[in-house]
């Protein structure tokens, strides 16, 4: 995993609202910023490809966790219900989340937001490994995609931290449709 973590701390704003202003749209206001519990790994990579700021608490116990949310602006994501309710009784922004698959529980977040009265803000699509910003590349410029790749696609994209490229393969495309599904 590319160490981007130390970068991405140089960016954190913590004056930043953890829930946006401008409601469930995608682009508008400050992107919401989630802090995911150790379990939930892969739930925060595609929270980064659906556009949201997803920092992944890796280790450490659950008042090291609770701190972060606080200094960050972050709300908690958890599976784990006494967590949950420890940070509620603490005043801190959480959401347990129900699920059995990544989609299922993307879809209990907005669900849980809506019902908490959190507003998600989406961005534009971040790099799902360290969660930095995209920028689209040239395809002559791309030289490590199979050539079945490169025929069926014109749009590359590259992470300006760790450099992973993506194109919009099937699954961008049924992470996409999730995520218009959201925005409604
Ligand atoms: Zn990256």
């Amino acid at each position: 995993m590319p160490g981007s973590s130390t970068r991405q701390s140089g960016r954190q704003r913590p004056q930043d609202r953890a829930a946006g202003e401008a409601g469930l749209a995608r682009g508008k206001g400050v992107r919401s910023r989630f802090i995911v519990d150790a379990m939930l790994g892969s739930l925060a990579r595609k929270l980064r490809a659906l556009g949201f700021d997803a920092a992944y608490y890796r280790s450490g116990g659950d008042a090291g966790l609770m701190e972060r949310s606080v200094l960050e602006s972050r709300i908690i994501l958890t599976a784990d219900r006494a967590l949950a309710t420890s940070a509620e009784s603490k005043g801190i922004s959480v959401i347990l989340v129900k699920g059995d698959s990544d989609r299922a529980r993307v879809r209990a977040i907005a669900v849980e937001a809506g019902v908490k009265g959190i507003y998600l803000v989406r961005g534009e699509p971040m790099c799902s490994l360290c969660g930095s910003e995209l920028r689209s590349v040239r395809k002559r410029d791309v030289s490590e995609v199979p050539p079945a790749v490169e025929r069926h696609h014109r749009l590359f994209f590259r992470c300006s931290s760790c450099g992973q490229l993506y194109w919009r393969g099937s699954h961008w495309k049924r992470l996409m449709s999730l995520a218009e599904r959201l925005d409604q």
